[in-house]
């Protein structure tokens, strides 16, 4: 239960869950590892966060929740060797556990870059979900909080000695979802699109599809070297193989559920049916944030909005 009242604060504001999530802060410990030798990642709370470290000051892929900024920056000193501050950050969309930072960070000098889509979500708030049973709502965040510097499709921020680039992937995780790639040290940090604690959330009311989650994994898949290390947005790091293995589950349990939907079944049919259950035990473990029919409910609203967007059924 633990676990999964965890889960539930980290991805979706509950204001109770919050709360008693906040007095875990102080207890919350930054581990790092060295990914080349400029780009480390951290893990504490929330999501993953990837630092590039150059001569000239640090950039951040994602920067956590608001109370760890102070022990981002120490973990930062450590791996660094020196005081170097953070610059800029790239979010990778807008859910809070992996955006709260924003606000420490600007005040620290930081210059934040996202896509048009996610500055736009962290001011209005909303109501985050899958379209089933997963709904919270979101609060919009303060101005001060929002990114400075927006793009549309792509943009690369040029560290000494590393390139940042952030794409922008359509209707994936969120709307205004951007993965990151920095090619000199083989490093493709990913968000939300790709993570390991099961059957992935999709925020479909704030624009997600499994459709776009696909398709940004195959460009991913297609564009990065064989041994890049892939850092997922929750988990541990990651290689291709981890990859291309979620990526099949997508497919696969997608190819699951439009084949139900051609058959004219209902959603509960799908769940009595449990059509997943195949893929039940690897990736909905117990307390699972996303259970099985969780997952079901994702992928059939994705599958159902392009009915909708098309007119036909999927072939
Ligand atoms: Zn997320």
């Amino acid at each position: 239960m633990r676990q999964r009242l965890v889960y539930l604060s980290i991805l979706l504001a509950a204001a109770a869950a919050a709360r008693a999530q906040e007095q875990d802060f102080n207890k919350v410990e930054i581990k790092t590892a060295q990914l080349a030798p400029d780009v480390y990642l951290l893990q504490g709370a929330g999501g993953n966060i990837t630092a590039a470290v150059g001569s000239d000051g640090a950039l951040l892929v994602d920067d956590s929740f608001a109370p760890l900024a102070d022990k981002i920056r120490a973990a930062l000193k450590g791996v660094a060797g020196g005081d170097k501050a953070v610059r800029y950050v790239i979010n990778t969309h807008y859910h809070y556990d992996h955006t709260q930072g924003n606000l420490p960070f600007i005040e620290g000098g930081a210059l934040v870059i996202a896509q048009d889509n996610l500055r736009a979500r962290l001011a209005s708030g909303g109501t985050a979900g899958n379209g089933g049973t997963i709904t919270r709502e979101i609060k919009p965040v303060e101005p001060q909080a929002l990114p400075q510097v927006t793009f549309t499709q792509e943009v690369t921020v040029h560290l000494s000695g590393e390139d940042a680039q952030a794409v922008h992937y359509a209707s994936a995780h969120t709307d205004g979802d951007a993965i990151v790639f920095f090619p000199k040290a083989n490093v493709v940090a990913m968000g939300d699109i790709f993570v390991r604690y099961g059957f992935p959330f999709i925020d479909i009311n704030a624009g997600g599809s499994v459709q776009g989650m696909i398709a940004a994994c195959e460009d991913v898949l297609r564009k990065a070297q064989a041994d890049a290390k892939i850092v997922p947005g929750h988990g541990e790091l990651a290689g291709m193989a981890d990859l291309r293995t979620y990526t099949q589950m997508l497919k696969d349990t997608t190819a699951a559920v439009a084949s139900a939907l051609r058959a004219n079944k209902t959603l509960a049919q799908m769940k009595q049916e449990h059509i997943l259950a195949a893929w039940s035990e690897r990736y909905s473990p117990p307390k699972a944030f996303v259970d099985t029919d969780a997952f079901i409910d994702t992928l059939y609203n994705s599958l159902n909005k392009r009915v909708a967007r098309h007119g036909s059924r999927p072939r």
